[in-house]
């Protein structure tokens, strides 16, 4: 059993007899918070969204009020200037990949709190349309499986995960079809590729992308006009680990041309695909003329950072159905 329920429940007996948001205020934080989707519950239903990408259009709702509550909602620049101190908490909304649903249920919420927010975008999906591989993946596999295949599904993913038990139920279909999307995510693009073809071939599954699912330039433009931000996500949404140098360098150099094109606008800041980065890729930001890099890692952002490694905290329903937990996350106690 997962302790996330246990968590949440002494999160909020605890949240009964300490006065987080006391402590949050006199603690004065920065925290850049990470978002993806905002989708409503009959999408979900219908859907399959993993855990760690989606909130409610309510919940965000909630979160942005109790934000602006216990601190200010600022823009990035503002945030990252230690140069200016701020007499209260300060958050920063960011969201990443570029999801439509931005667009659709996050922008007006955004608007109606006057909340600045930047969405780090993959330029080379945006011109596409076509949907990324791992939700390509689990979309399709899940609705096989919802449309009676199940049994076949599991075998397939069984056949090419060895060892991996792929339990009975669409709990072990998700379950599966996550290990096997983060496996083929320690592949480089042609063989990945290659499996997935082999994979769709096995399950008589339509090999072409998903499309609709991510914004178009209108919307990106339109969102601009209105004073969200942009930064990258590369331009193929590719971990760089699985790029060489020149691959890599390509990549930070197109998506970022590709947006300063399209907005009018310097765009200098990164944000790694996956979350993924090593050690030679804040140099290769820098060469590529960006100034910040961003990760996810559950910090606090703190005087003296290093530009190229910016903290954030991932946000999600789980983390945020119950309050308390993300208020204890914030503060740090405990420590996940
Ligand atoms: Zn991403």
């Amino acid at each position: 059993m997962s302790l996330l329920p246990v968590k949440r429940w002494v999160s909020r007996a605890c949240g009964l007899v300490v006065d987080l948001d006391g402590l949050l205020a006199r603690r004065r934080g920065r925290y850049v918070l990470a978002y993806h989707r905002v989708l409503p519950v009959g999408h979900l239903r219908r859907h399959y969204v993993q855990s760690a990408m989606w909130v409610t259009p309510e919940t965000f709702d909630r979160q942005l009020t109790w934000m602006a509550r216990v601190g200010r909602i600022v823009d990035l620049p503002e945030i990252l200037d230690f140069d200016t101190p701020s007499d209260r908490p300060l958050f920063a909304v960011t969201f990443d990949d570029g999801w439509r649903d931005n667009f659709a249920h996050a922008y007006p919420i955004l608007r109606r709190h006057q909340a600045p927010a930047t969405i780090f975008l993959v330029s080379g999906a945006i011109d596409s349309g076509a949907l990324f591989w791992v939700e390509d993946l689990f979309e399709k596999t899940w609705a096989a499986a919802r449309d009676g295949r199940e049994a076949e599904v599991r075998a397939a993913l069984a056949e090419r995960m060895p060892g991996v038990a792929v339990a009975p139920g669409r709990t072990g279909v998700g379950a599966a079809m996550e290990g096997y999307a983060e496996a083929l995510k320690e592949l480089r693009g042609p063989e990945r590729r290659e499996r997935l073809a082999d994979y769709y071939a096995a399950l008589d599954l339509d090999p072409e992308p998903i499309r609709g699912e991510l914004m178009d330039w209108a919307q990106v433009q339109e969102m601009a006009r209105g004073g969200v931000r942009f930064g990258s996500h590369g331009a193929s949404h590719e971990i760089l680990k699985n790029l060489d140098a020149d691959a890599a360098r390509h990549d930070l150099t197109t998506s970022k041309a590709a947006l300063e094109a399209r907005l009018g606008v310097p765009v200098d800041t990164f944000c790694y695909p996956n979350a993924r980065y090593e050690a030679a890729h804040p140099g290769l930001l820098a060469e590529a003329g960006y100034r910040y890099g961003f990760r996810i890692d559950n910090l606090p952002l703190t005087a003296g950072y290093d530009p190229y490694l910016v903290p954030r905290f991932l946000v999600n329903e789980s983390v945020c159905a119950e309050p308390s937990y993300l208020k204890f996350r914030l503060l740090g106690v405990p420590r996940y």
